[in-house]
């Protein structure tokens, strides 16, 4: 077998993928597929962080206009984000593979607190879920996944999106938006294309962090992303 391109890597699964057709939601054969997914690119040697978003259950900012307070509203986002982590880890488990979730948010009945020491010994013998984002309000799991990334010293950032990498317009309005194959990170920064919210963004800049953004829909997408072989954008210093 060739050695793996990555030693270490972090994986964003945002809340959204794990409804698969949904509205709303946990959709267990999506999840199911992404646990296999993350268990094969454990099993090809190369050590594997993810940040599970929550988005699928709460967004902090949407909850806050039916007039919760935004901090609050965010920390029952937090909160979904531990609710998919413990979704992943069974749905791992149950799949043959060693799975860890961690909170950034002390929650020490469901998981064990986040703290960097322990995930690094973890990740050499388990898939390491990371939940509650950064631990704080008014951030998003894209921030804590690039900053778990910088502090675990993973080589590059997966984001998986619903899309198959960045567009030079929205594809979803822009018809003839066009997929770029490479482009760095000042170049993202210049042309205002959204790789990842802004905070998260100036942090895996800062940290010279890789990002390749690609699309969960596709099957083993995540293994053929980490392999380089599926389609998805490079984003890099
Ligand atoms: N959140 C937060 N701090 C963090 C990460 C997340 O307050 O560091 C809250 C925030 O309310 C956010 C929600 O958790 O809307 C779910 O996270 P996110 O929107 O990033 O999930 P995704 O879009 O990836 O599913």
């Amino acid at each position: 077998m060739s050695k793996p391109a990555y030693r270490r890597v972090m994986i964003k699964v945002s809340g959204e993928a794990l409804m698969g057709t949904e509205t709303y939601g946990l959709h267990a054969p999506t999840i199911g597929k992404i646990a296999a997914d993350l268990i094969e690119v454990r099993k090809s040697g190369v050590e594997v962080a993810v940040v599970v978003g929550g988005g699928n259950l709460i967004r902090g900012a949407m909850l806050a206009e039916t007039g919760i307070k935004r901090a609050t509203a965010d920390q029952m986002g937090m909160l979904a984000t531990v609710m998919n982590a413990l979704a992943l880890e069974n749905a791992i488990e149950a799949a043959g593979g060693s799975a860890r979730a961690m909170s950034a948010v002390a929650m020490p009945s469901l998981c064990e607190a986040y703290a960097r020491q322990t995930a690094l010994k973890h990740l050499k013998d388990h898939i390491v879920l990371l939940a509650g984002g950064t631990g704080q309000p008014y951030f998003t799991t894209d921030t804590g996944a690039a900053l778990r990334a910088a502090e675990l010293e993973c080589e590059a950032i997966f984001k998986a999106t619903n899309v198959d990498g960045v567009y030079d317009a929205d594809p979803r309005t822009h018809r003839n938006a066009k997929r770029l194959d490479k482009l760095t990170h000042d170049e993202a920064l210049a042309k205002d294309l959204k790789v990842m919210d802004a905070a998260a963004f100036a942090l895996a800049r800062e940290a010279r962090l890789p990002i390749i953004v690609f699309s969960i829909r596709e099957k083993n997408a995540i293994a053929d992303a980490v392999r380089g072989t599926g389609r998805s954008t490079l984003v890099e210093p």
